[in-house]
């Protein structure tokens, strides 16, 4: 049986190999998706050394931070969508949430950022492939988004982050990938904290990585097919 320790090695020398093809140099963060997947294998990854894991499903996502409450430097990623009713558990169980798309949303994770923690680091979600099946917001409601959020005391500003459309046109997806990125050095220019542009998952790393992402999503590579 291949261990999870394993699985981490292989998914980081992947994305290794992806970033010398391309020539590219900047760091790049892989998130290790678990959801779904049961506390022991997120135990595993960490204490392979992997310390930042995202989850989707917010009652499954909270009671998973809770429970490795004790493994004090896991940083957890909410990368979901979040109903507003379900805000106030997000904002006082993760340091990062990937998925916010929208004013309302944001205003509810500041207000119910708990003052005693650091403020909630935020990437706006971008439906770049305007797939009506995916949150997200389109690449024009960007800036004023950015603008509310940077204003937002307990909210801190780092990037960008979507998810593409499945497709096998690799260069329609490269496409995509180039026009997150040029939204990312945009809003880099006028927010210096902004740091993060998270895109790629299990099926499409490479073309990512080679767009300039900095931070791939990595579920079934890492823990095996979801149910
Ligand atoms: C599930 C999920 C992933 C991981 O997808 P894999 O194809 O399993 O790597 C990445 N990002 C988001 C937002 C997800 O919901």
């Amino acid at each position: 049986m291949v261990t999870i320790a394993e699985r981490l090695t292989s998914a980081y020398s992947r994305v290794e190999i992806a970033q010398q093809n391309c020539q590219l140099k900047h760091p790049l963060t892989i998130l290790a998706v678990s959801k779904t997947k049961p506390l022991e294998m997120i135990e595993n990854a960490y204490q392979a050394g992997h310390r930042q894991f995202g989850e989707s499903y917010v009652q499954e996502a909270v009671e998973k931070v809770q429970a490795l409450k004790h493994y004090r430097d896991i940083e957890w990623h909410f990368i979901g969508p979040i109903q507003s009713n379900k805000s106030r558990l997000v904002a006082e169980n993760f340091s990062w949430v990937q998925s916010v798309d929208r004013e309302k949303l944001a205003r509810r994770l500041n207000e119910q950022r708990p003052n005693n923690l650091m403020p909630l680091n935020i990437l706006i979600q971008v439906n770049i492939s305007h797939d009506e099946n995916k949150s997200g917001c389109t690449l024009a409601d960007v800036d004023s988004l950015a603008a509310f959020i940077d204003s937002c005391r307990q909210l801190n500003l780092r990037g960008l982050m979507t998810i593409t459309e499945n497709t096998p046109d690799k260069a329609k997806q490269f496409e995509y990938f180039q026009q997150m990125r040029a939204c990312f050095d945009r809003l880099k220019h006028q927010y210096p904290q902004v740091d993060t542009l998270s895109m790629g998952m299990s099926g499409d790393l490479e073309t990512a990585v080679s767009a300039g992402s900095t931070m791939v999503r990595i579920g079934t590579d890492i823990f095996g097919k979801r149910q």
